[in-house]
């Protein structure tokens, strides 16, 4: 039996899936500070046009550039593994299959959304990017992507990250980016905050408040995020299309896929495509992950927000936890952001897909299990989705039903080692959110008069 099922570079999708197509209602559109809807020109001083009608689109397929395909071709197609070591460990009568996303230069995802929007920027005469990193992947990604371009890359990184993730910090500046920790008093927007808390650790809010002032300031430099937006879950659709090519050459497919949840886009981009089999009346569960720290699907509020913690961005009809929300320092950083994609949002409003949260220890306990099975090491952030494919399975176990489970192998942890040996050591905590907190969030979120 095949462990790696491989595709070749000849195989590489030639467009994106945008899922907007095969949405029973059309999404929300963003919104003005007056409460009304913001037309796509409102996004120009920030974004290039093209990813602005990306944005906007329904277009079901939208084509991948050339050049962007050349520099996916550096790690991509990326391998789906058959976790048959795993399931050995396990003795469970499912099948465990893994995207492994790991394998780009970066470590994660992120560059599949990371190359396309600098090679977008740089056609339209952007020389310069800004942009906020938490943990760091989503920074390096740009770093590398933007170096490839030869545009200059300026980062702002959340301060706690900064000091717990040097390494991270050496990978941006290896690929020609300069690194900030956040917040600075370099912005309006990051001074304000120092005011009121000079130690201030930062939260990715306030770090996408700075990026954001800096291009809006500037006219040679764009803002480029590396999740929740529309046009960002389309480029990370290459994911689930390349999977959906090699289910069908292993002659499977999944009765159920999991991915791990911050802004959206990594569970989007494996997940969405799939939706396309779903919506025509396959039966296939998608499943959000998150943590119980940041339950901001399975606890959050349903309703506008800002995606920024100073209220420079439009407001977007999502799950949020308040842009104010500052999450306990638990180590998936990539999933500590007070909102969720506005698609992800509402589909998991009109119950097409599914959310659960788990929390921090149970995830680094189902890390170590697969490192031990399969030899990689996941990131934090993917042990989320690690920990309900092993639940998955272990009620296959009880049930006797050889499901088929996927799950998207987002990163790999080489820069988290010391979290793992804080769980080693016994120095990690569940931290849920407090309902209180949770419920005060409804205070602050903006009050906006709809209709
Ligand atoms: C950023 C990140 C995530 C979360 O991705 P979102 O698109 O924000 O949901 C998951 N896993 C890894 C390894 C990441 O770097």
């Amino acid at each position: 039996m095949e462990t790696k099922i491989l595709l070749g570079e000849k195989e590489i999708p030639t467009h994106w899936y945008n899922i907007v197509a095969d949405m029973p209602n059309p999404p929300p559109p963003p919104l003005g500070p007056d409460g009304s809807p913001i037309g796509p020109d409102a996004l120009t001083a920030i974004f290039p046009h093209a990813l602005i009608e990306q944005e906007v689109s329904g277009d079901r397929w939208i084509a991948i550039p050339e050049e962007i395909r050349e520099i996916y071709q550096l790690w991509r197609p990326s391998p789906l593994y058959r976790a048959h070591r795993l399931e050995r460990d396990l003795g469970t009568p499912a099948k465990i299959y893994y995207k492994n996303e790991s394998v780009s230069p970066a470590g994660s995802h992120k560059p599949n959304t990371a190359v396309a929007q600098a090679w977008y920027n740089k056609q339209e005469g952007i020389t310069r990017l800004s942009t906020e990193t938490g943990a760091g992947q989503w920074g390096s990604s740009l770093a590398m992507a933007g170096n490839m371009f030869g545009m200059e890359v300026r980062v702002y990184m959340v301060k706690v990250s900064y000091h717990q993730k040097p390494f991270r910090r050496s990978m941006m500046q290896t690929w020609g980016a300069e690194v900030f920790a956040s917040p600075t008093n370099q912005t309006e927007a990051g001074r304000r905050v120092l005011k009121e808390h000079p130690n201030s650790s930062g939260s990715l809010g306030i770090a996408i408040s700075e990026a954001v002032e800096e291009a809006a300031s500037r006219k040679d430099t764009n803002y480029s995020l590396g999740s929740v937006l529309n046009h960002v879950l389309l480029h990370q659709t290459i994911i689930g299309l390349e999977a959906k090519k090699q289910f069908e050459k292993a002659g499977d497919y999944p009765d159920v896929i999991l991915a791990s949840c911050g802004g959206g886009s990594n569970f989007g981009g494996v997940a969405f495509p799939f939706f396309a089999d779903k919506a025509a009346g396959k039966s296939v569960r998608l499943v959000a992950v998150e943590p119980t720290s940041c339950p901001t699907l399975t606890r959050g509020h349903y309703a506008h927000d800002f995606g920024d913690t100073a209220g420079l961005t439009p407001l977007m009809l999502q799950y949020t936890l308040g842009h104010d929300f500052v999450p306990p320092g638990i180590h998936a950083g990539g999933l500590r952001y007070h909102g969720d994609s506005v698609l992800v949002s509402q589909l998991c409003k009109e119950g097409l897909v599914e959310a659960v949260a788990v929390p921090q220890l149970g995830t680094f306990e189902a890390g170590a299990m697969f490192a031990r099975a399969e030899g990689i090491i996941p990131a934090p952030e993917t042990n989320h989705a690690i920990r309900t494919a092993i639940d998955e399975a272990l009620q296959c176990k009880q049930t006797g039903e050889p499901k088929t489970i996927f799950f998207n192998l987002s990163g790999h942890g080489h820069f988290d080692m010391a979290a793992y040996d804080q769980y080693f050591d016994g120095e990690l905590e569940d931290c849920d959110y407090p309902r209180e907190d949770i419920e005060a969030a409804l205070e602050h979120l903006p009050k906006v008069a709809v209709g």
